[in-house]
């Protein structure tokens, strides 16, 4: 059970946990800042929700294999970091800038239960396995949706920026 690949896989349970913990925070700054894009905050919402289930998740598998996610390491510090990187909230285009780093952040996440995935295997824990495998897929599809809406967005986005009064960047 202590095995070296149960160690790892334990520690990279670890860091996803504080990933979706980073993640939670993050989509709901974007989602409480969103005015005007009504749809892109109702699929945040829904991601929002997605993610602290995930978290739980991740937290179930951490247990079964006798650990505990608080002693989760500093991966928040780094996400921020990397989040701000990519250019972000309080831009006067911010509801793009946001947009764009969700779909590299949703990348991020859907590398790391990829990686997981494999781990699992190794472990011989298909339970764990299936659940990122799971997680996986909604990762996917919130991406999927930001790839199909961005352009969009970023159009609506472009014709506020026209309009007289109306207000572009969230
Ligand atoms: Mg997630
Ligand atoms: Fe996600």
């Amino acid at each position: 059970m202590a095995s070296k690949a149960h160690e790892h896989l334990l520690d990279w349970l670890r860091d996803a946990h504080g990933m979706e913990q980073q993640a939670e925070q993050m989509l709901k700054a974007q989602a409480g800042r969103l005015e005007n894009y009504p749809e892109l905050k109702a699929r945040i919402e829904q991601h929002i929700e997605e993610t602290q289930h995930q978290a739980d998740l991740v937290e179930g598998c951490i247990s079964k294999l006798g650990g505990s996610p608080s002693g989760v390491k500093d991966t928040g510090g780094k996400m921020m970091a990397m989040m701000q990187g990519m250019g972000g909230m309080f831009t006067t285009d911010e509801v793009l800038k946001g947009g764009i780093a969700s779909y590299a952040f949703e990348h991020f996440e859907m590398a790391s239960y990829r990686s997981l995935i494999g781990a699992a295997e190794y472990a011989g824990e298909p339970e764990i396995k299936q659940t990122c495998e799971a997680i996986l897929k909604q990762e996917e599809a919130m991406a999927k949706w930001l790839e199909d809406n961005l352009p969009e967005t970023t159009m609506k986005y472009l014709q506020r920026d026209e309009t007289e009064g109306a207000t572009a960047k969230r």
